[in-house]
């Protein structure tokens, strides 16, 4: 450090050291701080946290540029390569969240057969058909439903009938 020249308004004395101040700034430079050349009469020159933040932002914004342009190279070189891999990947991700999936669409189910949903019912009109769920109307659903609850209604009374059946014999 004895031939750095530094300009007295760059140096501060703290606690009996001497901390080097940025020259953009006039901010104490840490100890993240980088030289920054020399000034013509020999000063050298520091910059600060500011001044860091702003370099590696523009590198950041800089590389960014090129990593993209990069990329974008190697996907068009290598059509094939990245496509199996995107394949490999969804796979995984679809092998990973089955099970939750799996669970999910069980509960979904038997929901939508307890509580007799739209979707239930629908897709009794729609099974093994070239219909979709979104062909059938509400008014015809409404109607299904009610078949359906009274079917049920009269299923539960006659186990009820064979329950009686079975205490009185
Ligand atoms: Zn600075």
């Amino acid at each position: 450090m004895s031939n750095i020249i530094h300009h007295p308004s760059l140096i501060e004395e703290l606690a009996g050291e001497i901390k080097m101040k940025c020259s953009y700034h006039g901010k104490l430079a840490d100890n993240e701080i980088i030289k920054k050349g020399k000034s013509k009469s020999g000063i050298q020159r520091y910059r600060c946290k500011i001044c860091m933040q702003q370099l590696h932002k523009k590198n950041y914004e800089k590389n960014k540029a090129t990593l993209k342009i990069k990329q974008a190279k190697y996907r068009a070189e290598n059509k094939e390569k990245v496509a199996a891999n995107k394949k490999k990947s969804r796979i995984k991700t679809f092998a990973k969240h089955k099970e939750k999936r799996n669970l999910y669409s069980q509960e979904y189910c038997k929901k939508q057969i307890e509580e007799l949903g739209d979707n239930y019912i629908k897709r009794i009109f729609t099974k093994r058909t070239l219909l979709k769920t979104k062909d059938i109307p509400a008014s015809l659903v409404e109607m299904k439903r009610e078949v359906i609850r009274l079917k049920r209604l009269i299923k539960l009374k006659e186990i009820g009938e064979d329950i009686e059946k079975n205490n009185q014999s």
